[in-house]
């Protein structure tokens, strides 16, 4: 079996994921945490929650998942948050364009970058055929498709609304009471776990690509001029970095500390390097083979146009690279166009050392020639001229000037506006802040964890399948299981079982089946430590503790259980008992 079938299997037998509403069929795209995927979920998400809130000082956020359509029109997603589309003409089959192309063409790694004309002459040119029916695909247009979900707020369609693609609109939309918050201080970081939704052509690859998934994203304001990252923390971290450079001239990876990394430019922001030092140990923690782990920078068609410089982390699996974190200096450009098309202001205030005489540009507008002038749009045209008056004041350098209001353009003399320039002494300036984003896909660092921890070996003649997790990650700390269900055993091990629940461990009790095989269920599901009550158990009041990795077993006295299987979990081995 290859990992990634392997993977499926194990996940499902074991109700780590599978795939949902199967009883109606099944829903492509979507996946349905079982018991032990959904705690080691949790486990994932409360080890970010710990490196990038707690640790960092940040705060946590919980927004609605539903926004409506003004936040999309801003944010650039209803316009431009598109995938290529190409229908099959024989039998209807949806395809995503620049996949094809990817699978088709071997020198393709990201067709997405393309255009779709430049996409529909490579089908044509390679004879891509359909991946359903095997029809060829050269004369199909290729069209561009909105991920986003679509929904109706309240009766009627009066008021559209989106399932949120991301979770960051929801943390930049509220950024008006998130700063007062932070009480107008710059730098400040806002975080949020949460769900985000992509209608996806083509998902694929159980959970790397979906059309639910959990996202846990970072927004760390900065001002630009003033705010250094404390690179200091990470500047010894080593990375594994795979540059637009070395993507291009077929070079390899290659490993700098941070420092190094910033200070030879391979890194072209200091924050974004910063947040690549932070991650590392996070990769690390939660179970991720760094062997199998890198950071590949985007090439420059990759590039979103309002960003300096981008990375991804990535993890291998099943042969290839899933992007699993995207690494993003995203300038102001999320909160200047909420500014521009909302009714708040997404600035702060950045108080000067010393006050500052500055030449300010005002108008004040002859109302009594607007009105008549414009009508319903006077007022609209009035608060036009004074951000044009703050942003060109050569425009006003003529006879007329001319302003745009919902994609009209008004004209009236200048005259009329009472432009003055100004001599004032001011305290500071409101700015824009910058942003920088990690962004996490908590589902796809699952499948890496577990692809990667996933491993056979032989143990009494016996192959064993197993999933070498950190304990930390486990979805169950400990496994009760009694070596027989008579003579009291089963009785003794249940009320052990609660003594290490009472004592806050996440514990299993298993009675079902031989000894061995449930040894084999537990190695499989990651728990690292067996607790087996024996009969000596019932003459001392002593069990032993089996380790999942080692398999070897140490005695312990039951009283001194919950603090061992704690320090255990800490790090300690059998040996230091
Ligand atoms: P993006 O906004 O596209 O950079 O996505 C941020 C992160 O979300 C990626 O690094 C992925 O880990 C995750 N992600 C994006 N799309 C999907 C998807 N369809 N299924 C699962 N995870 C996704």
């Amino acid at each position: 079996m290859t990992e990634l079938a392997d993977l499926s299997e194990l996940a499902r037998r074991r109700g780590f994921f599978f795939a949902a509403n199967e009883a109606y069929g099944g829903t492509a795209g979507f996946y349905t945490f079982g018991p032990e995927g959904a705690a080691l979920k949790r486990n994932v998400e409360d080890v970010w929650r710990d490196h990038f809130i707690r640790e960092l000082g940040h705060m946590e956020l919980e927004a609605p998942t539903v926004m409506p359509e003004p936040v999309f029109e801003a944010s650039g997603h209803l316009d431009t948050f598109d995938d290529m589309i190409l229908e099959c003409g024989d039998c209807g089959a949806t395809h995503r364009a620049d996949h094809l192309v990817e699978d088709a063409v071997a020198d393709i790694e990201d067709a997405e970058a393309l255009e779709p004309t430049e996409v529909a002459d490579l089908v044509a040119e390679h004879g891509i055929v359909c991946p359903s029916c095997g029809a060829p695909l050269a004369d199909r247009p290729i069209e561009e498709f909105n991920l986003m979900f679509g929904t109706n707020i309240g009766p009627g369609s009066s008021s559209p609304g989106y399932l949120r693609p991301e979770t960051a609109q929801g943390i930049f939309v509220e950024f008006p009471r998130l700063k007062e918050y932070a009480r107008n201080q710059l730098p400040f970081g806002v975080a949020q776990i949460g769900r985000a939704y992509r209608n996806e052509i083509s998902p694929r690859r159980a959970l790397v690509r979906v059309r639910e998934f959990t996202q846990a994203e970072l927004e760390h304001f900065v001002d630009p001029e003033y705010d250094d990252p404390p690179l200091e923390r990470v500047a010894d971290v080593e990375l594994p970095l795979y540059s637009a450079a070395a993507q291009q001239d077929d070079g390899d990876l290659e490993h700098h500390t941070v420092r190094k990394a910033v200070d030879e430019g391979v890194v072209g922001s200091e924050w974004v390097a910063y947040y690549l030092g932070e991650s590392m140990s996070f990769y690390e923690d939660i179970g991720v083979d760094t062997d199998r782990f890198r950071y590949r920078q985007h090439l420059p068609g990759e590039l979103s146009h309002y960003a300096a410089d981008c990375w991804d982390a990535e993890t291998e699996v099943g042969g290839t690279w899933v992007e699993v974190t995207g690494f993003a200096y995203r300038s102001d450009y999320d909160l200047r166009k909420h500014a521009e098309y909302s009714e708040e202001e997404f600035t702060v205030f950045r108080q000067y050392d010393e006050p500052k005489t500055v030449e300010r540009a005002t108008v004040d507008p002859d109302m009594s020639y607007l009105g008549p002038t414009f009508g319903d749009a006077a007022g609209d045209v009035a608060d036009a001229l004074e951000a044009l008056a703050r942003r060109d004041r050569s425009a006003f350098a003529g006879d007329g000037v001319t302003v745009e209001v919902d994609d009209e353009s008004y004209t009236l003399p200048v005259e009329k506006t009472g432009f003055a320039v100004e001599e004032r002494t001011e305290s500071g300036e409101h700015i824009t802040p910058h942003v920088v984003e990690p962004s996490f896909g908590v589902d796809r660092l699952v499948y890496s964890v577990l692809a990667h921890r996933h491993g056979t070996d032989e143990v009494d003649g016996e192959e064993r399948s197993f999933l070498a997790l950190p304990a930390e990650m486990a979805p169950t700390s400990v496994a009760v299981v009694p070596l027989m269900t008579k003579d009291g055993l089963d009785d003794r091990a249940r009320e052990v079982a609660e003594e290490l629940r009472a004592a806050g461990l996440e514990v299993a009790y298993d009675d079902t089946g031989n000894i061995g095989r449930r040894y084999r269920r537990q190695d499989e599901v990651g728990t690292p430590y067996c607790v087996t009550v024996d009969y000596d158990t019932l003459k001392e009041d002593t069990v032993t503790v089996r380790e999942r990795d080692s398999t070897e077993q140490e005695r312990v006295a039951v009283d001194e259980l919950p603090s061992t299987v704690r320090r255990l979990t800490a790090g300690a081995t059998l040996a230091d008992l």
